[in-house]
């Protein structure tokens, strides 16, 4: 079947990377055809890797041999990008956070549903190694069943960028790795929220979060901790987990770390206390070594058809997407919440 033709809107960071690194490949599928961005630098960059540039995005839409467009420009631009895509007949792939809020992302799937062009998002963390562990873990329940997850990113850079400082055009930290973990987290418990709690980090002096701490509890029972942070010089791991029978613990993306488990030993003899601080504790001492083992964690294959492979489907066979806009619907309707929530509304 016919090579989908792709044309790169924001050739910036993420832009870029989809052009030279992800959609690259599935060659057979996709073609990168050409690319436009408002800045004349990047334009030429476009151009010096070869991509079709266009003088505006009317340009762009005009051209009858695009078949599909990449929105990957700053947040609040999403919008309106994507319907004047959709109605002038593209297939639409639109970077996270999809919209500013719920509201300006119905308007963009009534459109299109009138159109009945593609829109689909790249909620591309749900194939990152280190969570597809801990889903293996959720799911085989090597430590029991899960009751509290903890998803922490933490960097000690601040808010990267320009426009990720500025509310108007949807900077902040929750509205950037925030969506990702929170999509992750929501995809993995398959559950309603019951209830949240959500503090925002604004120490940089910034308008917008420049991290956050979220609490979610679904009504499953299982808990979740959110969190992000651009001021941590030191970190805490990527992942703890802990299910009725052990605990998993997973360092970084490079998918260190240990999971222990308890034996169910019978006669195990009993912790030894251990002095702790200017106290003594048996609580807190370590389990006796037959009450507890050290199991493997699950390597990573990510069990799904790669991204673009689908959204090909998708578009030539109306397969089923593998990020569903319900999904991330309720992702942004969640970040909503939590605005509304701080804004104490
Ligand atoms: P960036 O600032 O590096 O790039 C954005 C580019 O868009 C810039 O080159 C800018 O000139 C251009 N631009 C701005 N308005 C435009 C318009 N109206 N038309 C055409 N071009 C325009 O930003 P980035 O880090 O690449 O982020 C872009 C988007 O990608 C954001 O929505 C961000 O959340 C998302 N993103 C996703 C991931 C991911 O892992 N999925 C990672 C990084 C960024």
């Amino acid at each position: 079947m016919k090579k989908i033709n792709f044309v790169i809107v924001g050739y910036g960071g993420m832009g870029s990377y989809h052009a030279n690194t992800l959609m690259p490949t599935e060659k057979e599928k996709i073609n990168v055809y050409g690319a436009y961005d408002v800045l004349p630098e990047r334009q030429a960059a476009a151009k010096e890797a070869g991509l079709k540039t266009y003088a505006s995005y009317a340009d762009v839409l005009a051209d009858t041999d695009v078949e599909a467009v990449l929105i990957a420009t700053p947040n609040d631009s999403h919008k309106d990008l994507a319907i004047a895509a959709l109605k002038a007949g593209k297939h639409v792939l639109c970077e996270k956070p999809v919209m500013m809020n719920v509201v300006e992302f119905d308007e963009v799937l009534e459109v299109a549903k009138e159109t009945g062009q593609t829109f689909m998002v790249h909620q591309n963390r749900r194939w990152d190694p280190d969570f597809l562990m801990i889903r293996k873990i959720y799911q085989d329940r090597p430590i029991g069943e899960i009751f509290q997850l903890e998803s922490r990113v933490q960097g000690a850079n601040g808010i990267p960028g320009d426009w990720r400082h500025l509310k108007e055009h949807g900077g902040g930290m929750l509205l950037d790795w925030g969506v990702h973990l929170l999509d992750q987290i929501l995809w993995l418990v398959d559950s309603p929220v019951k209830d949240f709690f959500v503090d925002f980090s604004q120490i940089l002096g910034d308008p917008v979060d420049d991290g956050f701490i979220s609490y979610l509890t679904f009504e499953n029972g299982v808990r979740a901790l959110v969190e992000v942070g651009t001021t941590n010089f030191t970190k805490l791991p990527r992942w703890y987990v802990k299910g009725i029978e052990g605990t998993a613990k997973i360092d970084d993306w490079d998918c260190q770390g240990e999971m222990i488990r308890a034996t169910r030993a019978e006669n195990v003899s009993a912790p030894t206390p251990i002095q702790a601080g200017v106290g003594l504790t048996k609580t807190m001492a370590p389990p006796s070594e037959e009450a507890m083992e050290k199991i493997d964690l699950p390597t990573a294959t990510a069990e799904y058809q790669p991204f673009y492979a689908n959204l090909y489907e998708v578009i030539r066979e109306e397969a089923t997407p593998i990020v569903k806009n319900s999904e991330v619907r309720q992702v942004l309707a969640l970040i909503d919440e939590m605005f509304a929530r701080v804004a104490g509304k």
